[in-house]
């Protein structure tokens, strides 16, 4: 009944004012919305540049350390000690200790054994050569709690093979641990692990204390293969996780950072770095390409009505197939007015580019000059 009513209302009040209206208001008040969602294509534009984005930002958050982050907050929620996890966490967790890592500032000159980059949260170091890592907490950890280094492969489609020593370097060590790439130097107490579910192999050794006087303990690692080394990591970029846990080996904090085992670590670490700068600004011109074309075309669209720029980047010629012969001669006047505008707007500008001032102001201008014989 209420709708009924309603419509009621609008038929019998508007009439009235649209029967007042000239055709031309009528046809304007037609037009005006249609006009306005002519444009469709920039709708499109609009839409594609925010599914780039959207894949940008995907691509941005699809790393392995947001894939990891579940099984890590099981482990925290549940708090029972966790059978090895499948796959490593790779999280940056400092815990309620505040676990913390420090690199040596090493600079990156050749000769230089072991170097970090901050900017790439990157270790490179050569083949069994000490590094020394800094380890803080902001209060002590429990009794008896251990720090424990593990390798994972840092992509996606390498995460799933555990990380071990090539068979060269295996075959020539005699060592117990001869499997391992990561080492602990300068303890006694370090323990090699590995995990008889999946495999993953570890080395971990009892947190001390800071000595008097020092805020920080340190650990010597120290990698036994080459990033390069075949039948080993070939190639494939690894991730170091340094977690501290309790002596049950519920995870306290955990610290990652990637590692390059490779001959002349200062050369690598310095181009790596150059690398990854320009890396960053050339992302940014390619933004700024790709959202480019969207405005372009609305300008071209906008411009081609009335300006003479837009003919300059639409100079492709189509071929038009017509059905009868009346409908292509009314084509062609129109192609033909259309031609003839063009080239009236292209005399135009050349004759303002001979003044060289602006369209707008060239009239204003000529007549401050006192020119008055012109239009007085
Ligand atoms: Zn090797």
């Amino acid at each position: 009944m209420m709708e009924e009513h309603s419509v009621e209302n609008m038929t019998l009040s508007q009439p009235m004012p649209l029967s007042q209206d000239s055709f031309q208001q009528l046809w304007e008040s037609v037009c005006a919305p249609s006009i306005s969602t002519i444009p469709t294509g920039n709708v499109n534009y609009a839409s594609t540049d925010m599914l780039l984005l959207d894949e940008q930002e995907l691509t941005n958050r699809f790393d392995e350390h947001l894939l990891f982050e579940l099984p890590s907050d099981m482990t925290a929620k549940d708090g029972v000690t966790p059978p090895g996890p499948t796959v490593p966490v790779t999280t940056d967790y400092p815990g309620e200790y505040g676990f913390q890592l420090r690199f040596q500032k090493s600079g990156t000159a050749k000769s230089v054994t072991s170097t970090y980059s901050e900017l790439l949260n990157k270790l490179y170091c050569q083949l069994a050569k000490t590094s020394l890592i800094e380890v803080l907490v902001g209060k002590e950890p429990p009794q008896g709690a251990i720090l424990r280094a593990t390798a994972v492969y840092k992509k996606t489609e390498h995460v799933a093979e555990v990380v071990r020593r090539c068979p060269h370097h295996q075959n020539e060590d005699v060592t117990d641990n001869r499997s391992h790439l990561i080492r602990v130097e300068g303890s006694q107490r370090a323990l090699y692990f590995e995990d008889p579910h999946t495999k993953r192999q570890s080395v971990t050794v009892p947190y001390e204390p800071p000595q008097l006087g020092s805020e920080m303990t340190t650990i010597l690692l120290s990698f036994m293969c080459n990033s390069s080394c075949m039948g080993g990591m070939n190639r494939r970029p690894i991730l170091t996780i340094l977690t501290l846990e309790t002596p049950e080996g519920l995870v306290l904090g955990r610290r990652c950072f990637e590692v390059r085992v490779c001959a002349c670590p200062g050369r690598d670490r310095k181009t790596e770095e150059e690398n990854s700068t320009k890396m960053q600004s050339g992302t940014k011109q390619t933004k700024k390409r790709k959202s480019a074309p969207a405005p372009d075309t609305h300008t071209t669209v906008k411009k081609s009505k009335s300006a003479s720029s837009a003919e300059e980047e639409d100079k492709d010629v189509f071929v038009l197939h017509v059905r009868g012969r009346e409908r292509y001669e009314w084509l062609k006047k129109i192609n033909d007015g259309l031609e003839l505008l063009d080239k009236d707007n292209k005399n135009k500008s050349s004759t303002s580019t001979k003044h060289e001032v602006p369209l707008p102001s060239t009239g204003k201008r000529l007549l401050q000059r006192g020119e008055r014989s012109d239009s007085d």
